[in-house]
């Protein structure tokens, strides 16, 4: 399988590349992104061929389906790391939370959170590539939460790999921050930065712009690669999920072989969404899938009308703030898959230069036939959180933002899958407001919901309270290149 670019060739990048090539130097020609040429099919043979596997050989499968230039050995490994969720055998389970809905819960690994569910993987097989070339690799994040704890737990003590990870002080949940600063690794770097999200990001985009930063790096023998869902390596390992629930719902006899479901996926850089899209358009009996935002809902306008405008928003700090986003990467790869590359280069140099993108009429009705959205705002989560607590289900923020979705947009009485992407305990404070109990202190939070709700907190977060600080670095914008040469 060859990889080519969502904006078309620039005559000095290959105009296709290897997987491994992709992954490594995940930034294509006019700033577009790397997608697979094909999808392999997914058809009843094969997802009746996987109604006893294990969540492994289905990945290794798939994987192998997906012809990508990386060693079985090396595939299996990487695999390896879902022996470190709370169910080797299923990491993904799905939960029965009404007649129709099932909830695939996604964050039984070491972070808990979904980012997890690729970042394992994938980071061994990065870290294993640049070992085998002899190569260093330099990783840097700004994370508003979920993907800083998720790279640093991926990459720690890895070869080839180093990982800088920045993050807004103050702007982080106590147990977020805890999961990095407390992180004891040699190639690891966390650097706190006073300011927003906004202005981390801004320090970062600043620095990898900077001429002199990237002769330092060149100096060094240190190349740049990334990890966040712009890297196809990510949005692999978030197809397979997928296929896994449909078959789920099998084994539970929930559903016959052929019959649709819907999805519903609570989106920010639409990565998730992006891996239901590539496992519908390989034949997965999926009906629609559904995209579910706080707010910060420029995805709702997107599906509902074909607009796409940054002029008119400002982003806002809500209580799911993994998806407080505006700028959505993977729609990228959306646009390509339908409308072509040239089409794409001039919608994504419309967003650039003008801050709005409009698709036509006959785009727009190819969009609707894959996706449906709708949004909740933070009151209406806390709602929803209280109500399926009354029944027994306790969810996060994220997840809550989905079951208006569930509830709204299901044109026909299918079975449903809403992906729950982070546990609760990430979100205590929101919770137990959630549940009536104004609590702003994480671990006092933490200990009222889990005798509130009777669930255990597991253990590598309730450790994260008594664990050594080991980062402490705290800079203003001016200092961050001083800190990372230091590092490097
Ligand atoms: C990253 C994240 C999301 C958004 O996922 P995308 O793939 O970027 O759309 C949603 N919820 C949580 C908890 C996350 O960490």
């Amino acid at each position: 399988m060859q990889f080519i670019e969502t904006r078309g060739n620039d005559g000095k990048k290959p105009s296709t590349i290897t997987f491994s090539e992709a992954i490594l130097n995940p930034s294509a020609s006019f700033g577009g992104l790397y997608v697979p040429e094909s999808i392999p099919e997914l058809n009843e043979t094969f997802l009746a061929s996987h109604l006893a596997s294990h969540y492994k050989v289905l990945a290794l499968d798939f994987l192998q389906k997906f012809g990508i230039d990386i060693e079985t050995k090396v595939l299996n490994k990487a695999l390896d790391r879902y022996d470190d969720f709370d169910d080797p055998s299923n990491p993904v389970p799905l939960s029965k939370i009404e007649e129709e809905c099932f909830v695939a819960e996604l964050y039984h690994g070491p972070t808990r959170a979904f980012k997890d569910m690729a970042l394992q993987p994938f980071g061994y097989i990065l870290s294993k590539l640049a070992q085998q070339r002899g190569e260093q690799y330099l990783i840097m994040a700004a994370t508003s939460g979920d993907t800083g704890p998720a790279t640093l737990e991926t990459f720690k003590n890895q070869d080839g790999v180093k990982v800088a990870c920045l993050y807004p002080e103050g702007g982080t949940s106590d147990v977020q921050r805890l999961q990095m600063v407390t992180e004891d690794a040699n190639n690891l770097k966390v650097i706190g930065v006073k300011g927003n999200f906004d202005d981390t990001q801004n320090t970062l985009k600043d620095l990898l712009a900077s001429e002199d930063f990237k002769a330092q790096l060149a100096q060094r023998d240190i190349k740049l690669s990334a990890a966040n869902s712009v890297n196809f390596g990510r949005i692999i390992f978030q197809i397979i999920y997928h296929i896994h629930a449909y078959l789920e719902l099998l084994r539970k006899d929930e559903i016959r072989m052929g019959e649709k479901i819907y999805l519903v996926v609570p989106s920010g850089n639409f990565g998730n969404a992006l891996g239901a899209y590539y496992a519908k358009k390989a034949g997965l009996p999926i009906e629609k899938i559904l995209i579910s935002s706080n707010v910060n809902n420029i995805l709702t306008d997107w599906i509902k009308t074909g607009t796409y405008d940054l002029t008119t928003r400002e982003l806002i700090q809500t209580q799911s703030p993994a998806m407080d986003i505006l700028k959505s990467s993977n729609i990228e790869r959306i646009m390509f898959d339908k409308f072509g590359a040239a089409r794409t280069k001039e919608l994504m140099e419309s967003l650039a230069t003008t801050g709005k993108s409009q698709l036509t009429d006959i785009e727009l009705a190819s969009l609707q036939e894959d996706f449906d959205a709708s949004f909740a705002d933070d009151d209406t989560c806390a709602s929803v959180i209280g109500e399926y607590a009354q029944k027994g289900y306790i969810m996060d923020p994220h997840t809550a933002t989905c079951m208006g979705a569930y509830a709204t947009l299901r044109a026909k009485p299918l079975k449903t899958v809403v992906y729950s992407t982070a546990e609760w305990t990430k979100f205590s404070p929101a919770v137990a407001a959630a549940l009536g109990k104004k609590i702003e202190d994480d671990i006092e939070a933490l200990k009222w919901v889990s005798k509130e709700a009777n669930l255990v907190v597991p253990s590598m977060i309730e450790s994260l309270f008594d664990k050594p600080i080991k980062h402490t670095v705290v800079v203003e914008k001016e200092s961050i290149q001083t800190q990372m040469l230091d590092f490097l």
